[in-house]
């Protein structure tokens, strides 16, 4: 029997990557889901009709989840096609690579106001349906780079820094309420944001890797299914590191 059968999941950044692996994980499930994108309506398009062929309902929604208003709008279009978001996965993010002393303000900002402040947009507007209904699963996208720094990411190691930090103190406050809140931190995975890594770095990903190669966006979907799961209500607050064992936390 599948565990999310009448539960609704919103992936943001659903379109490709890690977030089109979070949708297709949780249909298995028979969640159904809204695929929220920002400019790839193609991309989003097809992995809908892949969902569909699964079974499960799935509609996508355009949307910059670093624009408030933007961010209204499409979960007002969400409530209405679904009427509740039960698992809520942030996971639109981009990066802007660049050495701290080169890094110009803009790189700094844009990073911070998709990565962290795109969360906020969203879980602010959905928590309280979730405290409501008495159950919600969020669950935030971070990175390793939160934990061991990274060369050339210091806006993308805060920002991700900043959603460990808000998973922590979000799943206190709400822990009473039956809404878990955890966070992912992937290592390097294979998806357009690792394409636009040099060949070198990523061999040097790979050297520093025991498991010796990037991951699969499949790998991370996975720990997002299980902690989306009803089984997984005792686990709030937690980071579930998946990395090959570049960092053992
Ligand atoms: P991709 O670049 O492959 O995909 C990014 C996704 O986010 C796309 O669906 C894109 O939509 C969407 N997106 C970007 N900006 C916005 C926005 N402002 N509003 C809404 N959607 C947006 O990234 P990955 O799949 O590699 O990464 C997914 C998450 O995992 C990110 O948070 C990333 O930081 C994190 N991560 C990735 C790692 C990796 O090695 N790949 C490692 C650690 C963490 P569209 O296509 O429409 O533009």
């Amino acid at each position: 029997m599948p565990d999310l059968t009448g539960r609704v999941a919103l992936v943001t950044g659903g379109s490709r990557g890690i977030g089109r692996a979070i949708c297709i994980a949780l249909a298995h499930e028979k969640c159904d889901i809204a695929v929220n994108y920002r400019s790839h309506a193609e991309a989003a398009e097809e992995v809908v009709r892949e969902l569909k062929d699964m079974g499960v309902r799935a509609k996508a929604f355009q949307g910059d989840v670093s624009d408030s208003e933007q961010s209204n709008n499409m979960i007002e279009s969400v409530m209405s096609e679904f009427g509740h978001v039960d698992v809520l996965v942030n996971n639109a993010g981009i990066t802007r690579d660049r050495s701290f002393v080169k890094m110009k303000p803009e790189e700094w900002r844009e990073v911070l106001l998709v990565n962290l402040n795109g969360p906020f947009n969203m879980t602010s507007r959905l928590l309280p349906q979730m405290i409501e209904r008495n159950w919600g699963r969020i669950v935030n996208i971070s990175s390793i780079v939160a934990q061991m720094g990274n060369f050339g990411q210091s806006n993308y190691a805060v920002a991700k820094g900043g959603l460990i930090a808000f998973t922590k103190t979000l799943a206190r406050e709400v822990a009473a309420k039956g809404v878990t809140v955890n966070a992912v931190a992937p290592g390097f995975i294979e998806t357009d944001m690792t394409a636009a890594v040099p060949d070198k770095v990523l061999d040097v990903v790979r050297q520093l890797t025991p498991v010796g190669r990037l991951g699969r966006p499949e790998e991370v979907a996975r720990a997002v299914r299980f902690l989306a799961a009803p089984q997984a209500s005792f686990i709030t607050g937690e980071v579930i590191n998946v990395n090959g064992g570049m960092y053992m936390g």
